[in-house]
Order: C-alpha cells, then structure tokens, then sequence
C-alpha cells in the first residue's frame, strides 16, 4: 500500500463535470489499495476573478483582507470535491490550509510555510478516508490565513508530501507534463519523461508555471518524488529526479533541456549613479527594505564618463512602483540623475545541466537572436541557464526559433487540454 498526494489544479476543476471526473480519479486511486491525500486548487480562473473583483472594490485592498479572500476559492473546490468523493461511496473529509497544519510566516500574499503538522490528516488516512486539503493556503502565528503566491497549491502538496512522507506527489494538470516549452506559445514543445530539480527550478523561476518554485525547492531539500501529469488522460508524465537518478537512468543530458519565457517582470533604469563604493549595496538595501525581488542587473559606466554608471535592473512588474517611490524618495542622498521604468519586457531563458560542459550556447542563442533581428537588451546566465531580455512583442516567436535552434522540435505537436493559459 503506498501513500499517494495529489494535486490538481484549477483547469481540472474548472466545472461540475471535471470536479466528478477528478473525484473518480481520486476513488480509482483509493480503491486500488492507496492511501489518498488531495491537494485542490481553486475551480478554473476564480482566483483571477476575485483579483479582478477585489480590484474594482478597492485597488489598494490590505494584503490581509486580500488573503482572506482569496483562500476562499480554495475552500469552495475542497469541500465540492469532498462531496463528489463521497457521492461515489468512499470516505472523504475536507480541511483548510490551517486544519491541515500548514503554518507560514506572515508575509499575505506569498507566504512560506515554516513548519507542517499535518496530524488531522494523518488521523483521516489512518480512519481509512481520502483527505481533501485546500491548497495555497496556510495560518500564520497571529491565527490570520496566508496565501503562497501565485500556483502555490503545488507548494502545499510537496509540503505536505514530506511531512507525511508520502511514496510519491503527482501534480495534475491540463498538459501531459513538463515539456522542454510552454506548449501554448511552442506547439513543437517536447515532453520530457525526466527532469532534474536544477532545471525544473530554473524553468520554474524564469517564467514556466508549470511548476511552483518553492514546489520543487521542497521536492529537492526533502527528496520527495514528483510526477506531474495530466488529469485529462492517462499518459505516463514527467518525473522530477536529483542528477544522480538522472546519470543512474544513464541518461544523456540534453544540452539545452527547455526555454521558457517571462512577461511577468519589469525593468528599472537608474541613470548616473556615483561610481563610488557603497553605492550598489545602498540601492539594493533600499529595494531589499521594502521586499523587491530583483532578479537580473546589469550596470554599465561609459569610458568618457568614469565618474557615473547607468544600474539596470528587472523585478516582477506588481513591485515596480514601489521600489521606484522608495529610489526616488532618497535621490538626494544617493545623488543619482533619474529612474526610467520599462513596464513591457520579454524575458527568454534557456535552461540545460548540459551547459556545464557544453561551449558555444551563447553563440548559438545570440546567432537565433540576430538572425530574427532581435535586440539582446540584458543578459543574465547561471552555471545552467542564459536569459535574454528582448522586446515583449516579439517573444513568443523568439522562443520558438530557438527551440528550432536547439533541435528540440518534436515531430508531433503538444497537446493542451485546458485551462486559459491565464
Ligand atoms: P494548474 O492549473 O494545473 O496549476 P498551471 O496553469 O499553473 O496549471 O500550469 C500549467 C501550464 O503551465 C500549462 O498549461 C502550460 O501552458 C504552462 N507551461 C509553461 N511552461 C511549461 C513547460 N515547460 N511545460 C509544461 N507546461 C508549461
Ligand atoms: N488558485 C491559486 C492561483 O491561481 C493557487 C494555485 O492555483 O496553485 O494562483
Ligand atoms: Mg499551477
């Protein structure tokens, strides 16, 4: 007998008719002699519509009260699951983030969770039940509801994986697993039976939903096995392995495993910045005060002005604002000329363990790149990845010219079963 987590995520349960066939899934799995734990996310895109509601009330709604709202689309799919398990005759029991243990710090709107103590759970499993676990949800020490950032029910169900420590985590979702693209902007995206956490985090980081990031952060630190999948068919999926696993299977790493693509940041331009020493470290404490996540910088001083450097840099597009207010309230002291924003960028990432010991991938993405006459405006690489900021407009097509270019075409096209790619 295994112990199973499943998560499934908003286009599985986007109407009555998907939450009864999610709901035989889960009684399939329980009838053939599995412990059944069940993550659900929120039906379809509510938690899109009650963003969007939310901001037509109040656009500056407090983090908490935006938190207690948004777990509620959570609550409705966990306890319409409950009843659709229970109608097909096997014992099933609903809980929130905060009856399922799941405690996180305070930070509303992207929480970490601090600890799992998931002991009505493991009583549900033992009573011979299926537990169904609001996803993306969790309580803070204040006894408030947090929320985990965005797609974060894939964070819940690893979490609560390892803290029961379940055989395996299957995340089901509307495509067949984790393919070497977006299959919705690349159709030649190819599926790729394994992926290690490096690429999966990098991928993940860098704009592919597919998977949370702190997902597969806790899949990594507590070897939790992951399999995502899709809940529209029965096709074997993608398997989330350490390097070992993957030298083990004595698989060859592709050099360039996937690409993904980013419109969720923007970018700062901070021009005129004293070259003193210090200066970086100011701005980046500032930026750092009030939370920013900065991701790629780049700052560039002209050999006839020594004196004055221009500092670029990129952050999810929500953060902007604020951390421009912040610059700005202190210019006097820092003593920069002015902060220029860009709110539309595209962000292209290629991803690959093979990069390791692989030359000539920057050539050949910079060669795709100029062949389509498409600037490279900021560059970022990691020992596993080069990421390109290019224009917004022309990223999709970029993305797939350098799938092309990679050879990672497949000969068939992906399959997209659901969802809005919201
Ligand atoms: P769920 O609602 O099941 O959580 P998400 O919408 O969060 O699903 O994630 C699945 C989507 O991720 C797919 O429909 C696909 O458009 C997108 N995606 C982006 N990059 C990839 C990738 N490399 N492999 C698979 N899917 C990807
Ligand atoms: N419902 C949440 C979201 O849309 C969490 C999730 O789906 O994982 O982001
Ligand atoms: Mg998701």
């Amino acid at each position: 007998m295994a112990l199973i987590v499943q998560k499934f995520g908003g286009s599985s349960v986007s109407d009555a008719a998907s939450v009864k066939r999610v709901a035989q899934r889960i009684v399939d799995t329980k009838n053939a002699g599995n412990d059944v734990v069940v993550v659900v996310s929120a039906m379809g895109d509510t938690t899109d519509e009650l963003i969007d509601l939310a901001n037509e009330i109040a656009p500056d709604a407090p983090a908490r009260e935006m938190d207690i709202l948004l777990t509620a689309g959570e609550r409705i799919s966990m306890a319409l699951l409950s009843m659709a398990v229970n109608s097909l005759g096997v014992g099933a029991h609903a809980f929130t983030g905060q009856q399922a243990g799941l405690r996180t710090d305070a930070h509303y709107g992207k929480a970490s969770i601090v600890g799992v103590v998931p002991e009505r759970i493991a009583r549900t499993i033992k009573s011979g039940a299926v537990a169904i676990v609001a996803g993306f949800q969790g309580v803070n020490d204040r006894n408030d509801v947090t929320t985990l950032g965005r797609g974060g029910s894939d964070t819940t169900a690893v979490a609560l994986a390892a803290a029961l420590r379940a055989d395996v985590c299957e995340i089901y979702t509307d495509v067949d697993g984790v393919f070497s693209a977006d299959p919705r902007i690349v159709p030649a995206a190819r599926q790729l039976p394994y992926m290690t956490h490096e690429e999966t985090l990098e991928l993940a980081a860098h704009g592919a939903k597919v998977l949370h990031l702190r997902a597969v952060e806790f899949a990594r630190k507590f070897n939790v096995p992951v399999h995502v999948r899709s809940s529209f068919s029965n096709k074997e999926g993608t398997w989330i392995v350490d390097e070992k696993t993957m030298k083990d299977k004595a698989l060859e790493a592709p050099v360039v495993a996937g690409v993904a693509h980013d419109r969720s940041q923007g970018k700062v331009t901070i021009t005129r910045v004293p070259n003193v020493p210090g200066m970086a470290s100011k701005i980046f404490a500032i930026v750092a005060g009030i939370d920013g996540n900065i991701d790629m910088i780049v700052q560039n001083t002209a050999v006839a002005a020594p004196d004055v450097s221009n500092l670029s840099f990129t952050l999810p597009k929500a953060e902007v604002a604020a951390v421009v207010e912040a610059l700005r309230s202190h210019r006097g002291e820092l003593g920069f000329g002015e902060i220029r924003v860009a709110e539309d960028i595209g962000i292209l990432s290629v991803v690959g363990a093979g990069m390791r010991s692989h030359s000539g991938i920057s050539a050949k993405l910079f060669a795709t790149l100029g062949d389509l006459g498409i600037n490279a405006d900021m560059i970022a690489t990691s020992e596993i990845r080069i990421s390109v900021v290019v224009d917004p407009e022309r990223l999709d097509e970029a993305a797939r010219s350098v799938h092309t270019a990679f050879g990672l075409d497949s000969e068939s096209e992906a399959v997209v079963y659901g969802g809005t790619g919201r």
